[in-house]
């Protein structure tokens, strides 16, 4: 399987890539003008289990997957203002990675008998097998743009990583900002969680990244920063 893609063609050296400019804007980045929802949109909605996190005005597209998420609110305007490259949007973010959109031109990635290609680099939730069982929240990448990436990614370019086919990347859950009940209503957790699917911590969660979790990976290349 692994002569098909020869790891050489993944794997370039890194005096053939000048750091310049990226020439495109990932489709999962924000960009300056995208403004967050903010905390004054938060209520508090009951149901057999007690309260729960939602908001004023609320609509059926605030809530995704089977554990219905509450989703970061963020205003859609790709292309206006600057691109923030190290800040994806979550709503772009939910719809690369939950529909198997390139990251960077958000067409459907195609696959291949080894799966759907991702790049990853090692994190500290992963498994001894990494990288089998990596959890990420980086969407997959087509062909071409992984190969943009691996050129002109500055994250790239100062982390050892993995080009991989994947054929199960399975949804493993969701990360966001923990809010608790108080006497003045929610307060925020200081720091992001990481949920799996099915925890009950999510219904005082707003979710901002998807996970899938790595099955059934084949290395296809493979950069380091030496
Ligand atoms: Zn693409």
């Amino acid at each position: 399987m692994r002569d098909k893609e020869s790891l050489m063609a993944w794997s370039p050296k890194m005096s053939e890539c000048p750091v310049r400019k990226p020439s495109m804007v990932p489709y999962v980045a924000s960009w300056s003008s995208e403004l967050p929802g903010i905390e004054a949109m938060l209520d508090v909605k009951w149901d057999g289990d007690g309260p729960k996190l939602g908001y004023k005005g609320e609509r059926s597209s605030d809530r995704v997957g089977r554990d219905e998420v509450l989703w970061a609110r963020m205003t859609y305007q790709p292309g206006e203002g600057r691109p923030q490259f190290d800040s994806m949007h979550p709503g772009r973010q939910y719809f690369a990675m939950r529909w198997m959109t390139c990251q960077v031109c958000g067409e459907t990635v195609p696959r291949n008998n080894d799966g759907w290609l991702f790049v990853d680099w090692r994190k500290k939730q992963d498994p001894p097998t990494w990288p089998e069982g990596s959890v990420t929240d980086m969407p997959p990448l087509c062909e071409a743009h992984a190969r943009l990436s691996i050129a002109e990614c500055p994250h790239l370019r100062n982390t050892e990583f993995l080009v991989l086919r994947v054929r199960s990347p399975r949804i493993w859950g969701y990360s966001g900002v923990p809010y608790k009940l108080t006497s003045d209503g929610w307060a925020a957790g200081k720091r992001d969680v990481l949920c799996p699917v099915g925890d009950p911590s999510l219904r005082a969660v707003i979710g901002s990244r998807l996970y899938r979790e790595l099955r059934n990976v084949t290395v296809v290349g493979k950069a380091g920063t030496g």
